[in-house]
């Protein structure tokens, strides 16, 4: 119910950007210009430069206050049902020796990392299990969540809905065809990425659940909370001694949710407040390696808001695309740190290596696969809404197409469409 109040807040700031779009649409650069030129508007130029060019794609402002109250009740509670769904759904789980046990979802992700495939079947087929079973919820809010953007684009003037996601990334189409361009002239470079890890694991192909199993490299050793949180510093030190500080403050003032309980909810964000300048993370630590790296890259992310220091508030927004760059930045480090540290086993360096290689390709495959869908997705929800054997249909030739013949036949994850939470987050279009 919080989020709900959150929600009505979102809509008042967003009633006062009517107002200000309304007093920027016509106004000429000239005039611009000599306005964010004035003392106290120092350091603002870039953001009001933005909102100048949103509200170019603005309907009046009656309609604009008008969305703005429906959304609260619209698509944000679209988004908010989703939000509750997957936090609440449970499967069934049941281990190789015949144990069973009731899991929450987010328990789901650590057990596809399980080494034992068994495990990582049972897990992925009793979690798309109960998926199936709420199925007609994510398939409402996801037409729903689309519906509304597509309508809200043709009563903005927005051309394409691309669009809307290359201004809240910050890039310009040629960007993001460029890069596009890049993995798939290289996309056999991920491929035979995971073609060596099936052969490693002496399997043909690789199913989507296999895509975060470790290799056979050692057992890894479980990573208890306390030694995950001391690599990461020590990593951290080691390149940049204020940044192992900064962590340790973190640490000390318990910013991080991470034990993991029934009915949080799957996944992990870094998330900052413009008055208190303080940050706070959300993850769920099950002990492995693999959330030791989550640690980090959430962390790079507290650690970009706090080097932005007594910036202004409104020099303080930045893109996804500038936000994952610090992130990757804090893998890149506790990488760079556990590789070169001499107490760290050769068996524990290639785990860890090739961690972040597999990494390299799932992103390399995973991210097309998410952008393609939501693409497909957008073009055929202009013509109507799109039933659910058709969203499971498109995930599934989405996959085969991008990952191609390493993924194995019936491999597939038809309802990645309805366990990536990414696709319901209202704010964010194209959140990938
Ligand atoms: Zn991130």
């Amino acid at each position: 119910m919080e989020e709900g109040a959150v929600s009505v807040l979102s809509a008042e700031i967003t009633k006062i950007h009517v107002d200000i779009h309304r007093a920027l649409k016509t106004v000429s650069d000239e005039v611009f210009n000599s306005f964010t030129d004035r003392p106290p508007l120092k350091d603002t130029g870039h953001y009001l430069s933005r909102i100048k060019r949103q509200a170019q794609y603005t309907m009046s402002p009656c309609e604009e206050v008008l969305t703005a109250d429906l959304g609260v009740n619209g698509i944000e509670a679209w988004g908010r049902l989703y939000d509750s769904i997957s936090g609440k759904l449970e499967f069934e789980m049941t281990y190789p020796d015949g144990r069973t046990e009731r899991l929450s979802m987010s328990r789901r992700r650590s057990l596809m990392g399980h080494s034992d495939r068994r495990i990582r079947i049972a897990a992925f087929e009793a979690g798309n299990a109960a998926w199936a079973q709420v199925e007609s919820v994510p398939e409402a809010a996801l037409n729903a969540i689309g519906g509304t953007r597509l309508t809200l684009n043709k009563y903005r003037g927005v051309d394409h809905f691309l669009d809307i996601a290359l201004f809240q990334a910050g890039i310009m189409r040629e960007t993001l065809d460029a890069m596009f361009d890049a993995i798939y002239s290289e996309i056999d470079v991920a491929r035979n990425i995971l073609k060596s890890k099936a052969g490693h694991m002496n399997q043909d192909c690789l199913a989507w659940y296999d895509f975060s199993a470790p290799m056979p490299i050692k057992d890894q050793a479980n990573v208890s909370w306390e030694e995950g949180k001391s690599l990461v510093k020590k990593a951290f030190g080691q390149s940049y001694p204020d940044l192992a500080t900064y962590v340790q403050s973190v640490y000390d003032k318990s910013w991080i949710d991470w034990s993991p309980r029934p009915g949080k909810r799957p996944g992990a964000f870094c998330t900052g407040s413009p008055l208190s300048k303080e940050s706070r993370v959300y993850m769920t630590y099950n002990d492995t390696m693999g959330d030791v790296l989550t640690l980090a890259h959430e962390l790079g992310h507290a650690f970009h808001g706090h080097t932005m220091g007594s910036a202004r508030t409104l020099a303080r927004s930045y893109p996804m695309t500038l936000a994952e760059s610090a992130s990757t930045f804090g893998e890149m480090l506790l990488m760079r740190g556990l590789l070169d540290e001499p107490a760290i086993s050769n068996e524990l360096k290639a785990f860890i290596l090739n961690l972040e290689i597999s990494h390299a390709a799932v992103y390399l495959l995973d991210i097309p696969v998410r952008f393609e869908f939501e693409k497909a997705f957008y073009e055929e929800r202009a013509e109507g809404e799109i039933v659910v054997s058709r969203l499971k249909e498109l995930m599934v030739e989405t996959q085969r197409r991008v990952v191609g013949d390493v993924l194995e036949d019936g491999g597939e994850d038809p309802y990645f469409w309805a366990s990536k939470l990414h696709f319901y987050i209202t704010g964010v279009t194209f959140y990938n």
